[in-house]
């Protein structure tokens, strides 16, 4: 038997991992799963290209056992195996996509983005355990290796006894410590549960061994008894026939995930093979989660690569006007362990986000095509999102949400969109006319309306903060220009108001008491009914000087 060391790299790497406070432990478990779906890709590829070598589907899988007693966990696969000399260059030193991750632990000194983020493979099975032994029969093969480790000090390698080719590794789970239990990692249900949230997908079945209750054969009794269960489904849904699933199917999925937990107004089911390809579930949530408007709330999309999930909120996938979006992407141009800094610049992550952003807008216009109250119980809960949308950055986005909001209408009585104010403004008419105030049975009773009103124009009602900042960034829909009820120039040609002598002398008299308050005194042509009203010059209104003057410096 020899004892090797780590090279200086995979040493510091496994010194990480022994120390990690990282509170994802379980994710060691996907990356053993995933490398040994690898390991069965493997052959399953030499079958393909050798006629000689046949590949029976049956004999492939991977199967999990726990053993309490022993503190040992087992994760067995049917792979590949690895020869001495890939065991001493695999497991001895980081590759490539190891070495990787290790340059960002400069970024994170305690690894916790790193692990969190793209996991780091083999070595994250030392976050859980405290011996970990590789047992090893390489295909084409006669003999098998036993690879051990304790950790940093080094490795041991040694001839051992295999029937089988493939890899059985032998997790000794650490004894719980005063501030962390690893007991959980011995249990089938929580086991269960890992296979679940990360391996759900993987194309091999993942077997356990499970306790169930069974009637005892000619008698009322039951018993426990011992069965292999198959823990993954295998088939993911985004996969799946669109034709094949049923609003349910899709239902279920979005709560399983723990997307929500209402049910989602629309789903989108995406399937792209073209120049990136790349399959993907996306939801329109129907209520915003409680956290929704504030700062914890972290926008994103799941990202898989080919079937294994590398993240669980990448937010380059959406863009902030469309942040209550939920569900996942998986494309098979990615690769499992590619870092952070690298997705961001990732072309064809990038073509993914642009492909999705445009997909996520059409099918919101024909929700609100298609089905009205349903598209305006989701803008109950997002409308306000979509205007801070139109606003943020100095409103590039507009286009996007322009046709997806709803303001209410002074006429109609009931949310419209720009695009159905424009199609019924009367033929003179040449601006959106709007009123900012704090509700909609108030802004009725606006006195600057009356000639708006009078001439049969409709008026959107703006109630919220954001509405006329958002439209401000608009300047225009349909190249007409937006215009308060308030402004001094409604742009509506009337007769000029004349100013008698008695008149002119009580607004001169006005003006003085009102001095620094207002500008000037004048007869408006707009009033009707009412005796006076306030006007404003330029382009800030009333309600926006109130909200701009509320605002912290
Ligand atoms: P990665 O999977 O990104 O290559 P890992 O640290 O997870 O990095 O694994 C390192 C290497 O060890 C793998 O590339 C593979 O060659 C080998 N390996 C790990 N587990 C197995 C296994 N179960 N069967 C065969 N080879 C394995
Ligand atoms: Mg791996």
């Amino acid at each position: 038997m020899e004892t090797k060391q780590f090279k200086a790299e995979s040493k510091r790497l496994l010194e990480m991992m022994i120390h990690s406070i990282y509170t994802h432990k379980e994710i060691f478990l996907r990356e053993l799963i995933s490398n040994a779906s690898d390991a069965m890709d493997k052959m399953y590829y030499k079958a393909l290209t050798d006629e000689t070598i046949s590949f029976e589907k049956e004999h492939y899988k991977i199967t999990i056992e726990p053993n309490k007693e022993a503190r040992q966990l087992i994760i067995r696969d049917t792979g590949i195996g690895m020869t001495k000399e890939e065991l001493e260059e695999n497991l001895g030193t980081i590759a490539k996509s190891g070495s990787l991750a290790f340059k960002a632990e400069n970024e994170a000194q305690d690894g916790h983005d790193i692990i969190g983020q793209f996991g780091v493979g083999f070595y994250s099975a030392f976050m859980v355990a405290d011996v970990v032994t590789v047992v090893t029969k390489p295909f084409g093969g006669a003999v098998a290796y036993k690879w051990e480790s304790r950790g940093v000090e080094g490795y041991t390698i040694e001839e051992v006894d295999k029937e089988t080719v493939g890899t059985e590794i032998t997790l000794h789970i650490k004894a719980n410590e005063e501030e962390e239990s690893y007991d959980e990692y011995l249990e089938t249900y929580r086991l269960r549960s890992i296979i679940k949230k990360y391996s759900d997908f993987i194309r091999y079945p993942i077997e356990m061994k499970e306790l169930e209750r069974q009637p005892i054969e000619g008698s009322d009794e039951t018993e426990e008894v011992e069965v292999v269960k198959t823990i993954n489904s295998m088939v993911p849904i985004w996969r799946k026939n669109k034709r094949e699933l049923t609003d349910e199917d899709y239902t279920n999925f979005y709560q399983e995930k723990r997307y929500g937990f209402d049910t989602p107004a629309k789903h989108i089911h995406i399937s792209v093979d073209g120049a990136v390809r790349y399959q993907s579930i996306l939801f329109i949530p129907e209520q915003a989660p409680y956290d929704y408007y504030s700062k914890e709330f972290e926008k994103g999309l799941e990202l898989y690569a080919n079937g294994v999930l590398i993240m669980e909120k990448c937010s380059d996938l959406l863009p902030d006007h469309f942040s209550f979006v939920k569900g996942m992407v998986d494309s098979e141009d990615l690769s499992l362990n590619i870092s952070r800094e690298l997705l961001q610049h990732d072309r064809q992550l990038k073509l993914i986000a642009k492909n999705i952003q445009s997909k996520i807008k059409t099918q919101l216009e024909a929700l609100l095509r298609e089905d009205r109250t349903k598209y305006e119980t989701f803008y109950q809960a997002f409308g306000r999102q979509l205007k801070f949308g139109m606003y943020n950055d100095y409103g590039m986005h507009k286009e996007q949400v322009q046709d997806l909001i709803l303001f209410y209408s002074a006429k109609e009585k009931k949310l419209i969109t720009l695009a159905e104010y424009v199609a019924a403004m009367p033929e003179d008419q040449a601006h959106i006319y709007y009123a900012a105030g704090e509700s909609t049975n108030r802004l009725d009773k606006l006195p600057q309306s009356e000639l708006v009103r009078d001439k049969g124009y409709d008026i959107l009602y703006f109630t919220e903060e954001i509405d006329e900042f958002a439209i401000q960034m608009l300047v225009t829909y349909n190249e007409k220009t937006f215009k308060s009820v308030t402004s001094s120039d409604l742009g509506i040609e009337a007769e000029a108001a004349e100013t008698t002598d008695a008149q002119a002398e009580m607004f001169q008299a006005m003006q003085e008491v009102l001095s620094g308050q207002v500008k000037e005194v004048k007869a408006s042509t707009r009033l009707k009914s009412h005796p006076v009203c306030f006007a404003t010059d330029g382009a800030v209104s009333i309600e926006m000087e109130k909200i701009l003057k509320a605002m912290p410096n």
